[in-house]
């Protein structure tokens, strides 16, 4: 799914830190990820795989080192900060749908409030989303009245609806019922075959065998080890990744 190695990559996070206080919580990060590339971030909690992603979007500032979207370094505030987050779509682990608007609105609020587009066009585009996901029998409903798993792929469609060149989700559905685990990986699986650009926080293996081109293993505030998802669940090479994945195996 990666496109030819010469391009430039679309994320670039060079010598990233992060401090928290005097808590180092992000060390030296360095990663890329390249235009279609599916990459999944995983390790221990607290090991800073949220913090990181919050820093791609610049929901936290960073300390030092630089994070390049698309060549473009991260913007301070504004309306490049606005325009840079419409570009890089986030889905987190508890379903932030506003409460109050139905599913449709969900989806169409940013469309048309950041994107200026027109209230049908965007219900029409909203109306695709929501049915790529399968929920469009739902439109009409406030995110109450939906499962947890539906409710995750309003998420999914909303995010899509601002056509972002990346898309990050954090632990998407390590806050669903069991049952519903699949519904959310199958979107995922499929947007991922699409070539959308994908950071995604997750322990999901069956997802990362499907999907992913690559495991960044993180412990400590540090990626310890990348490999391809084969590599990393059948033979990896640290102390740290191996003994975490004996615990979630
Ligand atoms: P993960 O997502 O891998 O579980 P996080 O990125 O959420 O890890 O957190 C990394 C570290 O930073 C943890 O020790 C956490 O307690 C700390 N941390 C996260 N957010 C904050 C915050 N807003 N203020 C202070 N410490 C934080
Ligand atoms: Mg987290």
């Amino acid at each position: 799914m990666t496109n030819t190695p010469t391009e430039r990559p679309l994320v670039e996070i060079r010598g990233v830190n992060k401090y928290f206080g005097e808590h180092h919580v992000l060390k030296d990060i360095d990663l890329d990820v390249q235009r279609g590339e599916v990459v999944i971030v995983i390790g221990p909690s607290g090991s800073g795989k949220s913090t990181l992603c919050r820093s791609i979007n610049r929901l936290e500032t960073i300390n030092s080192g630089e994070i390049l979207i698309d060549g473009q370094k991260l913007p301070e505030e504004g309306r490049a900060l606005a325009q840079l987050r419409s570009d890089v779509g986030m889905v987190f682990q508890a379903f932030n749908l506003f409460a109050h608007k139905t599913v449709l609105e969900n989806v169409t609020l940013a469309p048309i409030k950041v994107r200026k587009m027109d209230k049908k066009t965007a219900e029409a585009r909203a109306m695709e989303l929501l049915t790529r996901v399968g929920v469009q029998d739902h439109a009409k409903k406030l995110p109450a009245q939906l499962s947890g798993g539906q409710q995750q792929r309003v998420a999914i469609a909303r995010s899509l609806a601002m056509d972002p060149k990346l898309i990050l989700l954090d632990e998407p559905t390590s806050a669903l019922d069991p049952e519903m685990i699949n519904e959310v990986l199958d979107v995922m699986v499929e947007l991922a075959k699409s070539g959308m650009t994908m950071v995604v926080v997750t322990h999901e293996m069956g997802f990362a065998r499907k999907a992913a081109d690559r495991v960044v293993f993180m412990a400590d505030g540090a990626i310890v080890e990348q490999a391809s998802p084969d590599e990393f669940f059948t033979n990896p090479q640290s102390h740290r990744a191996q003994d975490f994945l004996s615990k979630i195996l």
